[in-house]
């Protein structure tokens, strides 16, 4: 079972499910040729996809095309179902840095021929978290950077308040689909820039003043 790391905090939660959001970035849906949503774009990666800073991601055999997309990811504290927009922000009890690793050869060919998109997001390693950092030791402000380089140059740097839905607006549309529970992540998006990862690249994220990582490709 793998588990989430909290900073200075000996709180061991097992990871549950992971909650991925798609297109909350106007520009990043542009980019990949997709419309902006109405409602966020949600799919699922399994807790065995996780590492943690310091490891590496291994490259699959079947793809040729692995992207990074940088994210915040929220970490739930407490079981919601249905939740209002308080509810909901009360529900979120901690934040890190993660990649959210995806084969797009395989996506963009499941996408042509409508089939889900489970190969190209849930390969081992495809899902890379930081240490969270609690709510009670931090403030997110939404004006925060968030960041991704390959091998020192900068690939993808926004702000968090370009996400077409906040953190609060995510879980309650999540928690009015499907019941999450302590210790679901939730990717919530990533900005423009995404791009080709290559085998011995080094990647760094950030999440200015909350959290970082950094990990290598294989
Ligand atoms: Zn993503």
């Amino acid at each position: 079972m793998k588990k989430i790391k909290i900073k200075n905090n000996d709180k061991g939660f097992a990871i549950g499910k992971i909650v991925c959001v798609g297109r909350n970035y106007a520009e990043h849906a542009k980019e990949l040729g997709n419309k902006i949503p109405d409602k966020p774009v949600l799919f699922l990666k399994p807790p065995s996809s996780i590492i943690y800073s310091g490891d590496n991601i291994i490259y699959p055999d079947f793809s040729n095309e692995m992207h990074h997309e940088v994210e915040l990811v929220l970490l739930i504290g407490k079981d919601v179902s249905k939740a209002n927009l308080k509810e909901a922000e009360n529900a979120i009890i901690g934040y890190g840095v993660g990649l959210d690793m995806t084969l797009r050869d395989i996506q963009s060919e499941a996408k042509k021929k409508g089939h889900p998109w489970t190969i190209s997001k849930c390969f081992d390693t495809s899902a890379v978290v930081s240490d969270f950092v609690l709510k009670e030791n931090c403030t997110l402000t939404l004006d925060e950077e968030i960041s991704l380089s390959i091998n020192g140059i900068i690939k993808q740097k926004d702000q968090l308040n370009k996400m077409i839905f906040n953190p609060a607006q995510i879980v309650e549309y999540i928690s009015s689909l499907m019941m999450l529970e302590e210790g679901d992540l939730i990717f919530t998006g990533t900005p423009k820039g995404v791009s080709k990862v290559n085998r011995g690249d080094k990647l760094k994220a950030d999440l200015t003043g909350i959290a970082k990582l950094e990990c290598s490709i294989t």
